[in-house]
């Protein structure tokens, strides 16, 4: 729907993780009546993770998609409207703020509430870009059915790495996971689950150089790794790679009209979640470089939600005047 008269809401969040749905069930029954816009994939990072066992609440591990589908529920259930539109541009130089969704929909904002999140890194290697969807995953709760019995890698050292390496165990028949340090900086516990898989392997001090493959038909039939202390090279056949090197801030939309951190996360004042521009305010992984969990996310969302409405009140008189 085009209309040269956007609709005008008091306050839109974009983004549908643990940091938008927060915000948005905070906003509603702050009487802001928020409308969510969801995007594509909605549900954000839990959308692709199984069991979730560090959000509080639950004695039992749950499942990241139920967790996500319940927190949209709870946002509707209280008066936020979540709406699975796409946001492919931002203008926040004029008020209200001008948000356009790629169906042509426009929509004018008091506040703005970013919660987009973060997106999965790759390593930019030309062969990983070829065998991407061949053989070359970031997200083995997705993909790591069609290498039963196979054999994978998995690039990285973090929580994620170790966490699809443990997931891809259970189905692949051998899984190698290759870490360009010495030492993982996944947390203890899941560590020790690792190296309690018989079908594990880890290849310390060493890079993915290129993802082998062949072309008729497309697929991945191994990786060179280099290792960083020595230098040498060696093949390893695989029939699949399954990159987990961290995120980066979904930040599109803001690039050049909100202050951004050296890192490239949103900045915000200490404290809060106030950006460079009075009315715009981030919360979740988009602004997180630090803790980047589902809990601090939704804690940082009610925060946002929070501020935006101490915001929207402290100009209501001026806005009652200038009507
Ligand atoms: P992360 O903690 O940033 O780890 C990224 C890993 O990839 C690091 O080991 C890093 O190596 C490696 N790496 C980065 N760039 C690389 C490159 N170009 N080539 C090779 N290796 C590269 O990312 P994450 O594991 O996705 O976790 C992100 C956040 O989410 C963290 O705060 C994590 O705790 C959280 N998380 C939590 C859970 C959970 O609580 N269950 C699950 C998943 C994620 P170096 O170690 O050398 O830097």
């Amino acid at each position: 729907m085009t209309s040269s008269h956007p609709a005008h809401e008091r306050v839109v969040i974009i983004g549908s993780g643990p940091a938008g749905y927060t915000a948005a069930i905070y906003a509603a029954r702050a009487m802001l009546k928020p409308l969510l816009l969801s995007g594509f994939e909605p549900g954000g990072q839990l959308m692709i993770t199984t069991d979730v066992e560090n959000y509080p609440g639950f004695a039992e591990p749950i499942q990241g998609p139920w967790l996500m589908e319940q927190m949209r529920a709870q946002a509707e259930h209280v008066g936020a409207r979540v709406e699975g539109e796409y946001v492919v541009a931002l203008e926040l130089k004029q008020r209200p703020f001008v948000i356009r969704c790629d169906s042509g929909r426009t929509i004018a904002a008091d506040a703005i509430i970013l919660a987009t999140g973060a997106k999965a890194k790759w390593l930019a290697l030309p062969s990983e870009d070829k065998f991407k969807g061949f053989g070359v995953s970031a997200c083995a709760t997705c993909d790591g059915f069609f290498f039963r019995g196979k054999s994978v890698v998995v690039v990285g050292g973090g929580n994620s790495a170790v966490e699809e390496a443990l997931y891809l165990s259970n189905i692949a028949s051998e899984v190698t996971v290759v870490h360009r340090r010495g030492s993982f900086r996944a947390e203890k516990i899941l560590r020790e689950r690792l190296a309690a898989r018989h079908n594990v392997k880890i290849r310390w001090d060493a890079t993915v150089e290129e993802i082998l493959g062949k072309d008729a038909p497309l697929g991945v039939t191994g990786v060179r790794l280099r290792n960083v202390l020595t230098g040498a090279f060696e093949d390893l056949a695989v029939d699949g790679v399954f990159v987990a090197i961290g995120h980066a801030p979904a930040t599109e939309l803001v690039r050049g009209q909100v202050a951004l951190k050296a890192n490239g996360y949103v900045q915000t004042t200490p404290g809060s979640t106030e950006t460079s521009v009075e009315g715009v305010f981030a919360a979740g992984d988009v602004a997180d470089d630090v803790y980047r969990q589902a809990v601090t996310a939704a804690g940082l969302g009610c925060m946002a939600a929070l501020e935006a409405e101490r915001w929207l009140a402290a100009r209501e008189p001026a806005r009652e005047a200038a009507e």
